[in-house]
């Protein structure tokens, strides 16, 4: 038995191949991995697809604190690699004695928010063989002030509001918004309960990113985008404080800081 245990541990060992990755092993990043055509690529214990030319992608969430395990498999050689995560320090905010309508939304509108919610969990969970994840991301707004950042939370009367997920571009109404990055348009909705006008693409892979509060929305449902290509305007639809762009980026379910894929200078 022992002899047998060593004998596929050396296997194991002796058989790795080529791998990197594009990224940092931080919470909230969103990681570029390479390595030989025709691999199984598993994070964690869930398969993810390969390009052609060997690219796939994954990410790790805002409060993810156990090591990430990337499971290489290339005709029967094994390969296992097991990476920790960097701790980030995000921004709480605590703010007492607000008005309770002001902390809850009111009870009439729960039903709406679920429904909306549902839109966007199955936009987000487009699995598509787009390989548009690859290139390079531009800022949807040239500059323009970050005003909100990925992770920040607010605890209102004592209650933890949902983490801000998003990057917020401080820019007035009607600022012209560039697509980041090529995609597919997977939704589109004028006006829903918290993000207003949102737009969803698809970029391959898992890897969506989202547009919210928008004042007008010029793509449409299905349609196929540049990078660069203008697809609405500025807004403050929804639950917003003012005008403002507020981008997300996801892997699935799995929330990212679009500030891992962006090239930022303020
Ligand atoms: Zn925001």
């Amino acid at each position: 038995m022992r002899i047998l245990v060593s004998l596929v541990f050396i296997l194991i060992t002796t058989s790795s191949f080529a791998v990197t990755f594009d990224g940092k092993f931080i919470q909230g990043s969103f990681i570029l991995g390479k390595t030989e055509p025709g691999s199984e690529v598993f994070i964690d214990k869930k398969k993810v697809k390969v390009t052609s030319d060997g690219f796939f992608v994954f990410g790790l969430g805002r409060d993810r604190k156990y090591d990430v395990v990337i499971t290489l498999n290339k005709d029967g050689n094994k390969q296992k690699i097991v990476k920790k995560i960097l701790k980030r320090k995000y921004n709480i905010q605590r703010i007492d004695g607000l008005e309770e309508k002001k902390v809850t939304p009111p009870e009439e509108v729960y039903e709406r928010i679920k429904r909306e919610n549902k839109l966007i969990a199955k936009a987000r969970a487009t699995d598509s063989d787009l390989t548009f994840f690859k290139n390079k991301f531009i800022v949807p707004i040239e500059n323009s002030i970050i005003t909100g950042v990925y992770g920040s939370q607010r605890i209102l009367n004592g209650k933890p509001k949902w983490p801000h997920y998003g990057l917020d571009f401080a820019a007035d109404e009607g600022t012209k918004i560039k697509a980041m990055v090529d995609g597919t348009v997977t939704l589109v909705e004028p006006d829903l309960f918290y993000t207003g006008g949102t737009l969803i693409f698809d970029h391959g892979h898992g890897i969506s990113t989202l547009y919210m509060h928008m004042e007008k929305v010029l793509v449409k449902k299905g349609q196929k985008v540049k990078q660069g290509d203008i697809i609405g305007t500025v807004g403050s639809t929804g639950r917003a404080t003012g005008a403002h762009l507020d981008v997300r980026l996801n892997w699935f379910g799995i929330r990212l800081d679009p500030a891992t894929v962006l090239d930022l200078k303020n």
